[in-house]
């Protein structure tokens, strides 16, 4: 099957089309869906819906064995001893907590240590925080190179007679990095500790065989291997989960109950409370179908993209790419040197790329690499050679662009810039200058300039002021913010290593400084972005960010 047939059992590109079809490079997030998983969702409602396990009648009996059947499934897609050791959960997400949850319960002796990797999403680091604080257990952490690679001797040195748990990443989400999880499995077992493998970016694009593994758990999320959202998978070594204990309770998962005392089913039930997403399961099911089906084509499309995409970021002057690039899946994180990550990907978005600015839910990763964040691509196999070479293009003119808007900012003296805006505010008797300019500006390059220039007269927060007191979190983007009242009166400063956020910061604060302190608070963020023209050219989280600002500002008035 060639790859442009590959694409075409994807239905969402049918939809998305000239003149402005998006390319889609952020598949690490969620991938997209095939034809067949749409259909098996479709064809639960309309024509399989009954509750599983529940009832004697024909429908639910139907329902049932097409639940179970995906669970075999599961079993052979990644090669479990038996189906009692697939259990169906939310997402990668709830497999570790409810691991977390269950060993939490006796597993562990205050004093143990839990191994983690730096490069972990934090889905893989904050449970195990959580009770780590609440047992009185030690993290440590393998560290990585200043590529982000890890330090193989160095990580598994930490692994000793104290250590009761390892859980790492098969595959960063952030960098791509194929992590050598077969020597921290081996370590861990030969001092009895339990190993857990966040496989939920490896699934989509690696074989996972688990008995060759020999890891203890083993979990990913359906929705980034073609599947729905909402369903996932945790697999556990049947005497191991056998003997935990539970994590919910309710119906299902049990064999009796009274009031006098309950008995439980046992395994995969047991962690099994609740009506399950059966549709996603099903789903879930047709997508590692699709996947099996599809698995030489699949991995061929995946290699060419990224070895294409590696090759022309590799041309690119100023692009510093992080990560692995042989031992790697087709994810690449990189930087452009002097610009900020936000503005190069508010100029991608703008021509329609979706790639992911940000820590990528790898903060910890981030602080060791020293960076506020990446640009990161990350491919499918649905994906085309027309569009990497179109992105690598709009990559470089974006670089362009983004420089140009720099200088053209710096050309012009602080009070040059005012003056500018003050001009165009003139035309219009009684706006603010800041607004006036933006409302007179059409298209997006005229907006664009005048974000920059807005920019300049961003009442700024002095640099030894730029600690975590003032940052602003939920942003893509770092933003400090110092709000004070003098006589009654709201003064703002702050500061973010993004131009345009600057830009934005000065375009908000124009309002909210002249506003009485008392009408602060019903100030409509969204409904002055959009008389301004701006929030049709901002996604969606870089409105939350500004709105984040918004309600630290408000939370400062009375
Ligand atoms: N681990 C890794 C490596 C991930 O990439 C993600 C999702 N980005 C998660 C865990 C959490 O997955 P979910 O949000 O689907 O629960």
């Amino acid at each position: 099957m060639s790859a442009s047939s590959l694409r075409d059992h994807f239905p969402i590109f049918k939809h998305n089309t000239a003149p402005h079809p998006w390319v889609y490079f952020d598949s690490a997030a969620t991938s997209h869906k095939p034809q067949s998983v749409i259909a098996a969702v479709e064809r639960f409602y309309c024509s399989q819906n009954a509750n599983v396990h529940r009832s004697s009648h024909s429908v639910s009996a139907a329902a049932t064995q097409a639940f179970e059947q995906a669970r075999l499934c599961i079993k052979g897609f990644i090669n479990a001893a038996s189906e009692k050791e697939i259990i169906w959960t939310k997402g990668a997400t709830e497999s570790i907590n409810l691991v977390a949850n269950i060993l939490a319960k006796g597993h562990f002796t205050p004093g143990d240590e839990i191994v983690l990797s730096t490069l972990e999403h934090h889905a893989n680091i904050v449970p195990w925080q959580q009770i780590a604080d609440e047992l009185g257990l030690k993290i440590r952490v393998i560290p990585v190179d200043e590529q982000g690679v890890i330090q193989l001797e160095r990580g598994l040195s930490l692994i000793n007679n104290k250590t009761a748990l390892v859980a790492i990443g098969q595959v960063s989400n952030a960098l791509g990095n194929i992590n050598p999880i077969g020597p921290f499995i081996s370590r861990a077992k030969k001092f009895g500790a339990l190993t857990l493998i966040d496989g939920a970016q490896a699934v989509a694009h690696l074989p996972v065989d688990v008995q060759a593994l020999d890891c203890d758990f083993y979990l990913f999320s359906g929705h980034k291997l073609f599947g729905p959202t909402g369903i996932g998978v945790l697999y556990g070594k049947q005497a191991l989960l056998s003997a935990l204990p539970l994590y919910q309770s309710g119906g299902e998962m049990i064999e009796k109950v009274s009031f006098s005392g309950s008995t439980f089913q046992g395994l995969p039930f047991k962690y099994e409370a609740g009506t399950p997403n059966i549709a996603g399961v099903l789903g879930l099911a047709a997508a590692v179908q699709f996947i099996q089906h599809h698995r030489l084509e699949i991995e061929q499309q995946e290699l060419t993209l990224y070895q294409q995409l590696l090759g022309g970021l590799q041309k690119i002057v100023g692009v510093q790419l992080w990560g692995e690039r042989e031992n790697s899946i087709c994810i690449q994180s990189f930087t452009v040197d002097g610009l900020n990550n936000q503005d190069v990907g508010i100029i991608l978005n703008k021509q329609n790329f979706a790639v992911r600015v940000g820590h990528h839910c790898a903060m910890p990763l981030m602080q060791a690499l020293k960076l506020d964040g990446t640009l990161r691509v990350s491919l499918s196999c649905y994906n085309t050679h027309e569009e990497v070479a179109r992105f690598l293009q709009a990559l470089s003119q974006s670089i362009v662009t983004v420089r140009k808007g720099a200088e053209v900012v710096a050309d012009i003296p602080v009070r040059e810039s005012a003056l500018l805006n003050v001009g165009a505010a003139m035309e219009i008797p009684g706006r603010a200058p800041l607004a006036a300019s933006l409302r007179l500006a059409k298209a997006w390059d005229e907006t664009y300039r005048q974000i920059m220039l807005a920019g300049k007269q961003l009442n700024k927060l002095p640099v030894e002021d730029r600690i975590d007191q003032y940052q602003v979190f939920g942003c893509e983007s770092q933003v400090w913010l110092k709000c004070e009242i003098h006589h009654n009166q709201l003064q703002l400063s702050a500061d973010s290593p993004s131009k345009i956020v600057r830009g934005l910061l000065a375009i908000m604060f124009e309002p909210l400084s002249n506003m009485p302190l008392q009408r602060i608070r019903h100030f409509d963020l969204q409904g002055y972005l959009e008389e301004l023209g701006l929030a049709k050219h901002l996604s969606q989280s870089r409105g939350n960010g500004l709105l984040a600002v918004v309600e630290k500002i408000k939370g400062s008035c009375p």
